[in-house]
């Protein structure tokens, strides 16, 4: 048996159609576009390369998007000062501070610049207000990445309340609010982290596997009960031959695009887990099309609220 393969690509591009008609009845009805801006610090090529990707799909969902592009010298007070003055611009409906932030910037820098996003304008759901009313399931904008989650498994028709849903990771901006959106839909939630004893035993017991730690390949076959649905938020790039072959197969396709590129992102989660899962999602072409889809739904909802009034309950 091979898992079904729950495409990212496709649900992220019916959610972004979706955004694009609701932005053009906000156009003309507000005489204006949703502004969404990204404060992007640094040139790690990754981010780089997101960011671009992010303001692609929001021009061409109709939103106004744009880029305020930091050297990596740049101070905290900068970074804080940018975001103050976006929170202040009444074009922008929507900030975004790309992480990570340059390590110069001191441990404790992404926090302080999350805590003085306008929780109004906070499209990662990131702020300290935002983070309490998930808690309190009446959240008005939730991280991206988690939403995203939570979009792919409904629109797959994934049966969610009652079901054991396992989280391996437990960060601020995937681990916890995930966690926190399965438990809002009724599922039974189980946390792991890297001090979690048996895992792997834990692991099998769930009917709903996300997978985000950051380890290429971690998940295998043992950590999957038969049927069970696997979402793989990893995004991490190899660039070592004997790891890709060994993840990837070295008679693969994919391998020979690694060896062409010399780079290959892959998920936490190992391919034979496909011989053993009821569904999948895929990396690349899983979370992270959706989590770009979310930036744009989210940037919509905050200029939807905005121009209610709105700033939290729905
Ligand atoms: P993170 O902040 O580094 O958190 C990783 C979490 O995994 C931590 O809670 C850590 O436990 C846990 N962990 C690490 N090693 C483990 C192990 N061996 N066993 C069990 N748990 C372990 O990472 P993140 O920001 O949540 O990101 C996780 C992954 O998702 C990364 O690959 C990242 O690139 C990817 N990501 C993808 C998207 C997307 O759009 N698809 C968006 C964001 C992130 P402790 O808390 O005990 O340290």
């Amino acid at each position: 048996m091979s898992a079904r393969i729950i495409d990212g690509t496709a649900i992220a591009a019916q959610v972004r159609a979706e955004v694009a008609a609701r932005v053009a009845a906000f156009t003309a009805r507000a005489g204006r576009q949703p502004g969404l801006a990204i404060v992007l610090v640094g040139d790690r090529p990754d981010s780089q390369v997101y960011v671009r990707s992010k303001l692609k799909m929001a021009d061409e969902a109709g939103l106004d998007a744009d880029v305020s592009t930091l050297p990596a010298t740049t101070s905290l007070e900068q970074v804080l000062e940018t975001v103050r003055r976006l929170n202040a611009s009444p074009f922008v409906d929507a900030v975004l501070v790309q992480s990570p932030l340059p390590d110069a910037l001191g441990a404790s820098a992404m926090q302080q610049v999350f805590d003085i996003i306008d929780p109004s304008k906070d499209v990662d759901g990131v702020t300290p207000e935002n983070v309490g009313r998930l808690v309190q399931n009446r959240a008005a904008l939730v991280a991206c990445t988690p939403a995203g989650v939570i979009e792919m498994l409904e629109r797959s028709a994934v049966p969610i309340a009652g079901a054991h849903a396992v989280v391996i990771g437990r960060s601020e901006i995937v681990g916890k609010p995930i966690s926190l959106l399965l438990l809002h839909r009724n599922a039974t939630v189980t946390i792991c982290h890297s001090r979690t004893k048996d895992l792997e035993t834990i692991a099998a017991s769930a009917d709903i596997l996300v997978a985000a730690l950051g380890r290429p390949g971690f998940v295998r076959r043992p950590f999957v009960k038969k049927g069970a649905t696997v979402v793989d938020v990893g995004i991490n790039r190899l660039t070592d031959a004997v790891a890709a072959a060994d993840l990837l197969g070295a008679g693969s396709e994919r391998f020979q695009a690694f060896q062409k590129r010399g780079s290959v992102l892959v998920g936490d989660v190992h391919p034979e887990v496909a011989e053993v899962a009821g569904a999948l999602t895929p990396v690349p072409g899983g979370v992270g099309p959706m989590t770009i889809a979310m930036v744009l739904a989210n940037t919509l909802r905050a200029a939807e609220n905005r121009e209610a009034g709105v700033v939290g309950s729905r």
